[in-house]
């Protein structure tokens, strides 16, 4: 819970605040980009919500913040906002909300199948969560990016009998994991689903390409907004950067027009102009 002793001094004055336990994983940024602001130190609430629309996205912030650093000065109803994850991207693709602290808040999705719902990295585990996506089908595959990302896997598994899979470049995170993808070669997961083994920023990083549209990329790959341009993690990464450079020419082979990543904004462009971005974010980590 945020307290307001710890109310951080650069917050706007009004009901909406951040506490000094802010970790700075850009959750709230992202989903209420008006209200949230950055700083060196991390988020504060750079103007007040005005409309209900930008009160509804703070409080979808509040939820899915983290760390509970967000707080309000008097109680506000939550439960609609709590209620609206897991939120539509595209199509039968949904963002789950609720991140988790022990995944430094990173995005998880889930994608609705007739043949079985998937799971991609793990969302906070909470009981009024794990019953809408019961109603939405529940849960077959749990794909698990790199060893950071899994928090509350064992919860959803218990819950659902999720087949947890993970690369074994990382599977001591998890050596508990149903499917294990080995070595450097694409595995097809189900005709829509293709794993494509990306070691770099971990030893077993993996992303899942869905319909070669969505391209789910955990920390190998995200968007930066303000110079709108794909970006790899280069103070983040964990394994080898040489690696991780040769795992994205990899995904040169591919066509996404979804970029869907643990940190950052989810992003959407026609396919030649992904390729395009991609080719450029090659040239600058060759370059690095
Ligand atoms: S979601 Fe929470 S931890 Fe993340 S940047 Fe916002 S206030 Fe900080």
């Amino acid at each position: 819970m945020a307290t307001l002793s710890k109310r951080r001094p650069e917050n706007l004055p009004g009901p909406f605040y951040v506490d000094s336990s802010c970790i700075d994983c850009e959750t709230c940024r992202i989903l209420a980009p008006q209200v949230f602001g950055e700083d060196r130190i991390g988020s504060f609430v750079q103007k007040q919500p005005e409309s209900a629309q930008e009160t509804f996205q703070a409080l979808q912030a509040l939820v899915s913040c983290p760390t509970a650093s967000i707080g309000t000065e008097d109680r506000l109803d939550q439960q609609e906002a709590k209620a609206s994850f897991p939120r539509k991207i595209q199509d039968n693709v949904y963002h789950c909300g609720f991140h988790s602290k022990s995944s430094f808040g990173a995005f998880s999705y889930l994608i609705l199948r007739e043949e079985g719902n998937v799971l991609i990295d793990s969302p906070r585990y909470l009981p009024s969560l794990a019953e809408k996506i019961k109603d939405l089908g529940g849960i077959r595959y749990h794909f698990l990016t790199h060893r950071d990302d899994i928090a509350d896997h064992e919860k959803f598994h218990q819950e659902f009998g999720t087949q947890r899979i993970i690369h074994e470049g990382d599977l001591s995170a998890l050596p508990e994991a149903e499917i294990v993808v080995r070595g450097n070669e694409e595995y097809l997961l189900a005709e829509d689903l293709l794993i494509l083994p990306g070691p770099g920023h971990t030893r077993g990083h993996s992303t899942l390409l869905y319909k070669n549209e969505f391209l789910f990329t955990g920390d190998h790959l995200a968007f930066d907004p303000k110079r709108e341009r794909l970006i790899a993690f280069r103070n983040a990464c964990w394994y080898s950067w040489e690696e991780q450079t040769k795992s994205m020419r990899n995904l040169e082979k591919y066509d996404f027009e979804w970029v869907l990543p643990g940190h950052g904004h989810p992003t959407h462009s026609h396919k030649e102009k992904m390729k395009e971005l991609l080719l450029a974010c090659v040239s600058w980590m060759e370059s690095r």
